[in-house]
């Protein structure tokens, strides 16, 4: 099957004083028409990464070493920026935690709506114009037709987020990529804009890819879950499947970690230990110096990715033991 987005063995390094450091390693994943995956896992484990890789926005220092990404039938690494440039805001879109730092404070609301439409569209002011009053009212911007003259300040937080997402929406992108837009948010705010984000994916059925820390937010609006640690994927599953049965260590950590509102504070599970920095080596399996079920085998060799289910990839030691059981117990 054809996917919107198929990404392959991309590996991703900056290079530093030091030498080369290796942010990502190897990644495989797809995203479908009119889903959304949500990439999960704690700071620093390349989601970020992974989604300013897929933007061609990695910083001056970061590289694409190896690896396919595939827009539809279109590949998108090697692009040079200008070709890039016909993507971004246009095929693909992309909204930030901080929408001020997307927004220009010195531009308009309208101007900054209008700009994307005037580049990618070749339509004329007027209908820019029209065009940008009508996506305000999309995101559900009260009186679009005076916000279009209010500068970035003027507004909320939450109102700010909007705008950002109508900008993103401007030229009815393929595929969002929303990273932690909510995180800066209170939480009545936060659901809002979960809920523009699901409602307006099913009406342009572009497909979603959604970064987060949050299990919560997860919850809320995965279709599949792609859970990195350390540069790697470590496991990849429907969402329904990876509440009810995560089987990645690693995954199991981060959903005892999630606060508990009947559990007082002091239950709090969070996984102890810290993740790897990017220049420190580790032999084997990239979890073990956290992991409560490390064995031999977990320091001394990275484990491969096992399919277990049509739906569920862990990249995980137990799963291969697990695996010879059964089989042992069929033949
Ligand atoms: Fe833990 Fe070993 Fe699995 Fe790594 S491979 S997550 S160390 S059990
Ligand atoms: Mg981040």
């Amino acid at each position: 099957m054809n996917h919107l987005l198929q990404v392959e063995n991309m590996k991703v390094e900056f290079r530093t004083a030091k030498g080369p450091l290796t942010a990502v390693r190897s990644i495989s994943f797809h995203v479908d028409k009119g889903e959304t995956l949500c990439i999960v896992g704690e700071s620093g484990c390349g989601k970020s990464i992974t989604s300013l890789s897929i933007m061609g926005l990695l910083p001056q220092n970061g590289n694409i070493v190896e690896g396919s990404i595939k827009l539809e039938n279109d590949k998108l690494v090697g692009l040079t920026d200008e070709q890039l440039q016909s993507y971004r805001g246009n095929k693909i879109s992309m909204i930030f935690q901080e929408p001020m730092t997307a927004l220009n404070p010195v531009f308009t609301i309208g101007y900054q709506l209008q700009e994307p439409l005037l580049i990618h569209k070749k339509i004329s002011k007027k209908e820019a114009k029209q065009a940008s009053i009508e996506l305000l009212r999309k995101v559900g911007i009260p009186n679009p037709e005076e916000k279009i003259n209010q500068y970035p300040h003027q507004l909320s937080g939450g109102m700010r987020q909007r705008v950002m997402i109508a900008m993103a929406l401007a030229c009815e992108p393929l595929l969002l990529i929303a990273d932690e837009p909510t995180t800066a948010l209170d939480v009545t705010i936060q659901a809002q804009i979960l809920d523009l984000i699901e409602e307006l994916k099913e009406q342009m059925g572009m497909g979603v890819i959604f970064v987060t820390h949050d299990m919560g937010v997860v919850a809320e609006i995965a279709d599949r879950v792609m859970v990195m640690y350390a540069g790697e994927v470590v496991e990849m599953s429907d969402a329904q499947t990876i509440f009810a049965n995560p089987k990645h260590p690693y995954t199991q950590g981060l959903l005892a970690a999630v606060p508990d509102v009947e559990a007082d504070a002091h239950e709090l599970n969070v996984i102890p230990g810290s993740m790897p920095n990017l220049d420190e080596k580790i032999e084997g399996c990239r979890f073990h110096p956290r992991c409560p079920f490390a064995t031999d085998i977990c320091r001394q060799k990275n484990p491969p990715t096992f399919k277990i289910s049509e739906n569920q990839e862990v990249k995980c030691w137990l799963q291969e033991a697990k695996m010879h059981i059964e089989s042992a117990a069929t033949s």
